[in-house]
């Protein structure tokens, strides 16, 4: 199994991502774990990402495409991923396509997480509340929201178009999330 999990922060990609790879028996892979495990063992990497991150901004798209070509392309990852926090933006599309082209492996479906602006609002704050991370700010948190609009949004309708879109409402117990997204996940890859 070969997906993608999209949606604006907080909405609980990371959550349904985990246990998503837990399910098929697949790799969760975060491109924004892979950036702050890099930020904090101060590769210079994660020196370089770090000016982009902390502001909520984009990392450039040849560092990103660089680590996820790299990651995918580990052994762990022959079978299937899930990929969460990317492709961000138009570029990024054309990027990944491109990898899967060449690894011959076609994704199988794209899950789209949404939640109403108050309940994502509410969840950052919370999680900034208990995780402390550096781009929890309100600023960052402004800045990754306007990103998520203006830039990743509209690619959910690429992979609509290309008829691999799922969407699935963000709001609720976990589990019942899960539940849902198996469910429509089964059914459209059986
Ligand atoms: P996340 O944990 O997915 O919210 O990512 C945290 C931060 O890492 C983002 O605000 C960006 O600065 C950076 N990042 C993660 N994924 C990407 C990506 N696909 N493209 C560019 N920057 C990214």
């Amino acid at each position: 199994m070969r997906l993608l999990i999209m949606g604006p922060q907080g909405v609980g990609k990371g959550t349904q991502a985990a246990l998503l790879a837990e399910h098929y028996g697949i790799p969760a892979i975060s491109t924004g774990d892979i950036f702050r495990y890099n930020i904090k063992n101060k590769t210079p990497l994660g020196l370089e990402a770090m000016s982009y991150t902390d502001k909520g901004e984009l990392v450039p798209d040849s560092l990103t495409n660089t680590i996820v070509k790299d990651r995918l392309a580990m052994d762990d990852a022959k079978d299937g991923w899930i990929l969460d926090g990317y492709p961000r933006n138009a570029s990024q599309v054309e990027a990944l396509d491109q990898m899967l082209a060449e690894l011959g492996t076609p994704l199988d479906a794209v899950v789209a997480l949404d939640a109403d602006h108050d309940v994502l609002m509410e969840r950052m704050a919370k999680r900034a509340a208990e995780q402390g991370r550096a781009d929890d700010t309100p600023e960052a948190i402004a800045t990754r929201l306007a990103t998520y609009a203006r830039e990743t949004a509209p690619l959910l309708d690429i992979y609509r178009d290309r008829g691999q879109l799922v969407a699935i409402d963000g709001v609720g117990e976990i589990d019942a999330i899960q539940a849902n997204i198996v469910k429509a996940l089964d059914a459209k890859v059986a």
